[in-house]
């Protein structure tokens, strides 16, 4: 499975992050196949059509789709060289497919933060500098082997000496890989050097308890908000510590917790989706008397794999997929109907399943 790992600097709020993302944990009776790990955190993703699915359909059980968080501790000053956790930290980060940097934008005097002052654009330029320098030594190496080859004239080589001047280059300014433009051809090269800098990132700005209605008001977080968008990078508000607390209701108290704080959708909730399309993930459903449930798949597959998601049996003996899209079926009001309007289509092979397609899959066994 995808996950997206949360990094920062010490004291910003991660772990009171990561203990409300393990306590709002996904049902583990639904997931019995999940790997256990202290370090990851896997929550349900939340998603109103699965509800509205499930009024219309009345099934026995329904089960939402996952996503994992995985917490990754230790990120130093000094890390790329090697000190503290430092190299630890980066073959963590390695392993993750998107970032989650939690950037301290509450004032408490209180809790001490490393730096000895709260500056949100200072901290995340610490974290950022580690991944370049660790990058740039990943590329400075790569550079110097595939140099001789292209010098020889070595047709692949002159093709990724291209690439690895333009990365090392944009290093060196300080911009991270995935900030630069490459070809499609480019992108295969780009994407086989396992770089920390060219996954994708999210900030998440962790502001106090008395700010979360009106967060703007916080002049830290507009100071993230101009950086990230300078990135083409998005930005999410959370309070750690509400999250911490919103984490041991159930779904009523949540609501009106919600509520009394004058917020409509808790940041936790927001940080889920927004991981889950940075990731490019999307939702299909399946809809039987037995279970509703939601499956997670990477936009651009074809039905069989889709299938695949559920049971490799499914992939293999893949004949069609009946779909209806999640729309249809709503305004159809039922199956049924749906079917007589016309709206439940016979899908082939070749078919590039879309977010909230409804399916049954017939095949072979
Ligand atoms: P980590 O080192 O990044 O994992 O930080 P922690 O999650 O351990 O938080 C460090 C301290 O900051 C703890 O005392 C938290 O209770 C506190 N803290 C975390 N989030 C918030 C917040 O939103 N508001 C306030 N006031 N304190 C927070």
């Amino acid at each position: 499975a995808l996950t997206a790992g949360i990094v920062g600097l010490p004291n910003v709020g991660k772990s009171t992050l990561f203990n409300a993302i393990t306590q709002a944990g996904a049902e583990a009776a639904n997931y019995p196949f999940a790997t256990i790990d202290p370090n990851v955190g896997m929550v349900e993703v939340p998603d109103e059509r699965l509800n509205k699915l499930t009024e219309l359909v009345k099934p026995k059980k329904t089960v939402p789709t996952t996503f994992e968080f995985t917490d990754i501790a230790g990120i130093v000053k000094g890390a790329s060289k090697g000190e503290g956790l430092g190299n630890q930290f980066l073959s963590h980060i390695r392993q993750v497919d998107a970032i989650c940097q939690v950037v301290r934008c509450f004032v408490d005097e209180n809790i001490t933060h490393v730096s000895g002052k709260v500056d949100p654009i200072d901290d995340i330029e610490i974290i950022n500098l580690e991944l370049i320098l660790a990058d740039l030594e990943t590329v400075n190496k790569r550079y110097q082997r595939v140099e001789k080859l292209a010098r020889q004239k070595d047709k692949d080589a002159l093709v990724e000496f291209d690439v690895l001047s333009k990365i090392k280059t944009g290093l060196e300014e300080e911009k991270p890989v995935r900030a630069l433009e490459f070809t499609e051809e480019q992108q295969k090269i780009v994407k086989g050097l396992h770089l920390l800098t060219s996954k994708p990132m999210l900030y998440v700005a962790n502001v106090g308890e008395d700010e979360v209605a009106n967060p703007d008001d916080n002049p830290n977080v507009q100071k993230v908000k101009d950086y990230a968008a300078n990135e083409g990078a998005e930005v999410i508000i959370i309070c750690a510590r509400i999250e911490e607390e919103i984490s041991e209701l159930d779904q009523d108290e949540k609501e009106m917790f919600l509520e009394e704080l004058g917020i409509t959708e808790s940041g936790l909730d927001k940080l889920i989706k927004a991981s889950y399309n940075l990731l490019g993930l999307a939702t299909y459903f399946t809809a039987g008397e037995q279970e509703v449930r939601a499956w997670t798949f990477r936009k651009g597959i074809k039905a069989p794999q889709a299938a695949g998601i559920i049971h490799t049996d499914f992939e293999r003996g893949f004949i069609r997929a009946e779909t209806v899209s999640y729309d249809d079926l709503l305004e159809a009001g039922s199956m049924t109907h749906a079917r007589e309007k016309g709206k439940v289509r016979l899908e082939g092979k070749e078919y590039i399943v879309q977010d909230g397609d409804v399916i049954h899959f017939r095949f072979n066994v």
